[in-house]
């Protein structure tokens, strides 16, 4: 059966590579991908695979029905780009400016489109059937998962598979584990605001730099002492804003002698389990309020949910593992790999569904392929799709 699937999967590898890099070069931002879903559609039913578009905005839906089969299980694509400048020099570069496929999912658009053509072939050995899910919007809020949902794609599905390509593994591993694979991925906005002033009349403001100091000072502490050492999170604070400077020009004509009246801070929290995001929430808002309080200063908190952990579960993660095992051999299985706190709206499926997630290795060292995704100069060894999509089909034939 191995041997079989890989000799598919070659034979179809060059039409494959076509496909992405056509995707690679018109690449589509969140649930605008119309192109990129018309070539999936086109796809699909050019193999007599009853199709529905325009689920979850403009998702694609294919069902290939298996006469008395009484399982269905789904392989789930995304298809949308990122709105990142393309720093390669690759001959399928996007030809869009500001717009590109960073983070692989045109090879995933590709790999599943192989899949069903390759399934179409074993059509008659089939058990299960299988639901072909093409999704927009991975990328950006509020992500294109829960609108496929909404819009039925999970209805009479069993179990979910989705594959990642990710170049910090070699072409032919394998990664995965049980339980939380990805975290859930918040972001918080605050504004401190004090009373602004004459800098050498400190005693007439309420300085809301020095109390904003204070918190992200502060925050720290909430994973040193609030988090379970053996549990994951993560809090960054990636924006710090006060004063009257133009970012542009530094410090040029900014007023140095000028006490600001607010300050602006952002940031994203990381975690992987429910109880942990709640905790760190809390935490965050009860130290903002607390040194808020002490120094006269008011604020507003918006802390906004990302997308849920993606949690992989038995007997999905069991049947994924001994798939990838019996396809590339137990030296190229990484699991269980640690999970990851990156966020990705698989999640939402994963909270619906017995589901599991699998990164394919797109790394090359010796061709110098080894920028993570959303690196302006990511790529992949398309190699790693032959054996993306063994892995597809082979869970399909189970
Ligand atoms: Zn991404
Ligand atoms: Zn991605």
């Amino acid at each position: 059966m191995k041997d079989q699937i890989f000799e598919q999967c070659h034979r179809h590898f060059n039409d494959i590579v076509a496909i992405r890099r056509d995707i690679h070069q018109y690449p589509e931002l969140g649930f605008d991908v119309h192109r990129t879903a018309g070539i999936a559609a086109d796809a699909l039913q050019a193999l007599e695979i009853p199709v529905k578009t325009g689920i979850g905005r403009t998702g694609v839906v294919g069902d290939l029905e298996v006469p008395g089969a009484t399982k269905r299980i789904a392989l789930r694509a995304d298809m949308d780009a990122l709105p990142i400048q393309e720093l390669t020099d690759v001959p399928y570069k996007s030809k869009i400016d500001g717009k590109a496929h960073l983070c692989g999912h045109d090879a995933h658009t590709a790999m599943l489109i192989g899949t069903a053509r390759i399934l179409s072939e074993f059509r008659s050995s089939l058990k299960t059937h299988v639901r072909f899910i093409f999704q927009p919007s991975e990328e950006a809020l509020p992500g294109g998962a829960p609108a496929m949902i909404a819009d039925g794609a999970l209805e009479d599905v069993d179990e979910i598979y989705g594959i990642h390509v990710f170049p910090l593994y070699t072409v032919g591993e394998y990664a995965t584990c049980s339980g939380p694979m990805l975290a859930q991925s918040d972001t918080f906005q605050i504004t401190l605001t004090g009373t602004g002033g004459h800098a050498a009349f400190p005693h007439l403001t309420v300085d809301p730099i020095v109390i904003s100091a204070q918190f992200v000072t502060a925050l720290q502490s909430i994973i040193a002492r609030n988090v379970n050492p053996l549990d994951s999170a993560v809090v960054s604070v990636t924006q710090f804003h006060g004063g009257d400077a133009n970012l542009q020009n530094g410090l040029t004509g900014a007023a140095l002698n000028v006490i600001p009246p607010k300050v602006l801070i952002g940031g994203t929290v990381r975690t992987l389990q429910k109880a942990v995001q709640t905790r760190v929430r809390g935490q965050l808002e009860r130290l903002l309020a607390g040194l808020a309080d002490a120094h006269n200063a008011t604020y507003t908190f918006d802390y906004q949910e990302g997308y849920p952990v993606t949690y992989n579960h038995e007997p999905c993660v069991s049947t994924a593992v001994s798939t990838a095992r019996g396809l590339v051999g137990e030296n190229n299985l990484i699991f269980p790999v640690l999970p990851i706190l990156g966020g990705e709206d698989f999640g939402y499926y994963s909270q619906k569904i017995p589901a599991c997630f699998v990164m394919v290795g797109a790394g090359n060292e010796e061709k110098g392929i080894v920028n993570m995704c959303h690196h302006p100069q990511f790529d992949i060894d398309e190699t790693c799709m032959i054996y993306g999509m063994a892995l597809l089909t082979n869970l399909a034939m189970l």
